[in-house]
């Protein structure tokens, strides 16, 4: 299993995003281990779903790819920046068009009409102001909130807001969006639309990565990896994966050159990060 984990995870030679080797620690009277040396590469493109219990580190990976939070230990690069080297405005950038977020809980700013909440992160990327409402109004429509477009957060129903939070992070077309369990809490007919505004944007050419506890919801992504005690345990390549597949598709024959690339940039050398050393709990 390392074998095929670590060839799984090692990405093109170009990847999007890169972990090599990151460890998450919190201190709360005691310390919790959220990640315990996690290595994968996301590819520009690429589909991928996060499974694991409740726990497991899925929401602390997101965070740490999308620069909401920092390691204790590894690197994550980013569209080829090792975000621990770059400046607040740079990382400001990168949150603001280079990654979007869809939130669990929305997270839409209260005293912002839903134009306006879609409209921010245009704001970081420079857009003048009728551009991004312009936008921001074509994104509502297409979300199906286009009668809705001056109502605040409290006068939308859950499914509304999370399409809002949704509008929001496709405003800056981002190479990568980052979905923590974008469907967990809205009814089934609102969370296909998501998962058909998401599919969108990966058929659009742009990298997803999502969260979820949805068996029939991960497998519409090229690979699955499952997370469990803060570990990259398996990666599954999904038999109807809707992704393009090819020849660095999940799952696609060992590829020494990509494993070792991914081994030698995280200092490790073996290549087999995500699942050495399972029981040593470092
Ligand atoms: P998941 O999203 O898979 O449910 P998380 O990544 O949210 O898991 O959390 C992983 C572990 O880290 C859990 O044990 C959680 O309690 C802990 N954790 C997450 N965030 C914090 C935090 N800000 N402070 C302390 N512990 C945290
Ligand atoms: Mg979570």
């Amino acid at each position: 299993m390392s074998d095929s984990t670590s060839s799984a995870v090692a990405g093109g030679a170009d990847p999007l995003v890169r972990l090599s080797d990151v460890r998450k620690t919190y201190d709360v009277g005691g310390t919790v281990e959220a990640l315990a040396g996690v290595s994968l590469a996301l590819d520009r493109g690429s589909y991928t779903a996060v499974m694991g219990p409740s726990g497991s580190g899925k929401s602390t990976l997101l965070n740490l790819v999308g620069a909401l939070d920092t390691p204790t230990e590894g690197t994550v690069t980013v569209d080829g920046h090792d975000l621990a080297a770059l400046s607040a405005d740079d990382l400001a950038a990168v949150r603001g068009t280079t990654v979007g977020f869809v939130f669990q809980t929305f997270n839409l700013l209260p005293r912002l009409d839903a134009v306006e909440n879609v409209a921010l992160p245009l704001v970081f990327a420079g857009w003048d102001r009728d551009e991004r409402r312009a936008r921001a109004s074509d994104l509502l429509g297409r979300v199906g909130l286009g009668d809705r477009l001056d109502h605040l957060p409290t006068e939308l129903s859950g499914g509304q807001r999370q399409r809002v939070a949704i509008a929001r992070a496709l405003a800056p077309d981002p190479a990568l969006l980052l979905a923590d369990e974008p469907t967990g809490n809205v009814d089934t007919e609102t969370g296909d639309a998501i998962m058909s505004l998401l599919g969108d944007l990966h058929a659009a050419g742009n990298a997803v990565l999502l969260v979820t506890h949805e068996r029939r919801i991960a497998e519409r992504a090229d690979r699955i990896l499952h997370v469990r005690d803060g570990r990259l345990e398996r990666v599954e390549a999904p038999a109807d994966g809707s992704g393009p597949g090819g020849a660095d598709a999940p799952g696609a024959a060992v590829d020494a050159d990509a494993a070792e690339g991914a081994g030698s940039e995280s200092g490790t050398g073996t290549g087999d990060g995500p699942t050495d050393a399972a029981g040593e709990g470092r």
